[in-house]
């Protein structure tokens, strides 16, 4: 892509507009990802997703009297995968912090997290919003643990607490306040869940609350200083972080603009009605009483131990991209699209790997694969992975496009037959005689034909030349579609003496 010919994406094309004039929102995110790991952050106990309620609870996840937590090393290196992902600075040491609160599905009464010294720094995420490239900055990434979950709908009189969340690990990922849309923060996650499933350090699945955020959402007049931020917690769906800002955003405006002022507090979305309501004024980190936790020593390991793991990283959706528009002439929306999700690249690396030819058609390929094959899918509600068409048929298929052996509309019927009967693309196309004509002599005969049989158009034509469409047209409905359409228009074109 070149920098001249990309639009400018300045702060200023998001202003809100209000009575007082234009207002900039500033966000800032803070996502709670859920440790892939079967274990849990600081005992033995299963994270599996949807067991009988506490039936993954270990003495220490229940904080019984006594009990010790020990860190489990696999979330520790994922944690530290996860700030390579995101360009971060990896903290040889960090320490654990009890943050302190009363909650019933919280047993021990405080949170182990990580407050002073974090595992991961500072670090980024590129985002990409309307063909514009943006860096949004991480301030830090720790972990935690999660809590229980209360349970206040069985019963009309009691709450339940169910404690098989309790100790499963969290990375929170913090960002600077760099965002200034609705638009920005949904990239922002989208591209951040996108990094984590690359990575496997967490599966991003938000209907499961494996991925959450929560929303830190303030407005000013461009220039001014920030303004007094709104928390929005829990979020756990891209359309929703999108709605919590849209209205959060005009709420704070609507208020100073009638003489208010914000007060700092958290606010929970209500998918039923669009809207955020108070949910508790907003405590200050000393309002948790911090201090380190007695019960660990401090993290610490070797960067040895780091460049390790930093060599079994994959290919990350980034350099994927700009990989895919290099080699293979993608555009940067194809490339995009195409390395949104693992399996997707994946598969189109594989359709690669069948090409006759890849630099002349690896955009043909790409184009089978998004608009042909993930329509198709989409269409039928089925996923990639249960895909009819292997990636091998699809490079067949367009191969034979690139070669002439078949033309772009045959394809899409060759396409369909192998959707639904399977089979050797090669093969149908011989069996049933779908090759494309480009033997001139055939082709000549149904020109001819076609001419003959149109005199009054042979004499249009000559006063407009786009008229040869029609005769283009004729010809290869004459011919079932198979006739190569640029042998066809040279053809016409010199029999009808038109340049
Ligand atoms: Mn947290």
């Amino acid at each position: 892509m070149q920098a001249d010919t990309k639009k400018s994406n300045k702060d200023s094309d998001n202003l809100i507009p209000g009575a007082t004039g234009d207002w900039e929102v500033v966000l800032g995110l803070e996502v709670h990802a859920q440790v892939n790991s079967n274990a849990k952050l600081f005992s033995g106990a299963s994270t599996e997703f949807g067991g009988a309620p506490n039936s993954h609870v270990s003495l220490v996840d229940a904080a019984m009297p006594g009990m010790l937590p020990v860190i489990n090393k696999e979330c520790v290196a994922q944690a530290i995968r996860t700030g390579l992902g995101l360009k971060a600075g990896v903290n040889l040491r960090s320490t654990f912090d009890r943050k302190n609160y009363f909650y019933p599905d919280l047993p021990q009464g405080y949170q182990i997290s990580q407050f002073k010294q974090p595992i991961v720094g500072e670090g980024e995420v590129e985002i990409e919003v309307d063909g514009d490239t943006k860096r949004v900055g991480i301030e830090r990434l720790h972990l935690e643990q999660d809590a229980g979950k209360s349970i206040h709908d069985q019963h009309p009189d009691y709450s339940y607490v169910d404690l098989n969340r309790s100790g499963v690990a969290l990375m929170e990922i913090v960002s600077r306040p760099d965002m200034r849309s609705s638009k920005e923060a949904q990239a922002y996650v989208t591209k951040l869940r996108t990094i984590l499933r690359y990575l496997e350090t967490c599966d991003g699945d938000m209907d499961k609350g494996n991925l959450r955020a929560d929303v830190n959402v303030s407005v000013r007049k461009p220039g001014d200083e920030l303004g007094t931020r709104c928390e929005i917690k829990n979020v756990n769906s891209i359309r929703f972080i999108g709605q919590a800002i849209e209205h959060e955003a005009r709420r704070q405006i609507d208020i100073i603009e009638n003489g208010g002022t914000i007060d700092q507090e958290t606010r929970l979305f209500d998918p039923k009605t669009g809207k955020t309501r108070s949910m508790r004024s907003k405590e200050e980190a000393h309002d948790y009483r911090y201090f380190p936790d007695p019960d660990l020593l401090p993290l610490e390991f070797e960067q040895a131990y780091v460049d390790e793991l930093a060599k079994g990283l994959p290919e990350l959706p980034d350099e994927k991209k700009h990989r895919m528009m290099d080699e293979y002439g993608l555009s940067a929306y194809d490339a995009g699209v195409l390395v949104a999700e693992r399996a997707s690249a994946n598969y189109f690396e594989d359709v690669v790997k069948g090409l006759d030819n890849a630099k002349r058609d690896g955009k043909s390929a790409a184009n089978w694969v998004i608009n042909e094959l993930f329509g198709r899918l989409n269409k039928e509600g089925q996923d990639i992975s249960d895909s009819p068409v292997s990636a091998d048929q699809i490079a067949r298929i367009v191969n034979m496009i690139g070669s002439g052996d078949i033309s772009g509309k045959i394809a899409k019927d060759l396409f369909e037959i192998v959707w639904t009967e399977g089979g050797d693309p090669g093969e149908i196309v011989d069996k049933r005689g779908m090759k494309q004509v480009t033997d001139t002599g055939a082709i000549e005969k149904v020109v001819d034909e076609v001419i003959a049989a149109n005199p009054d158009k042979v004499e249009a034509v000559k006063a407009k030349p786009t008229m040869i469409g029609f005769f283009v047209g004729q010809v290869m409905k004459a011919s079932g579609g198979k006739a190569n359409p640029k042998a066809v228009n040279d053809i016409l074109k010199k029999k009808l003496g038109v340049e």
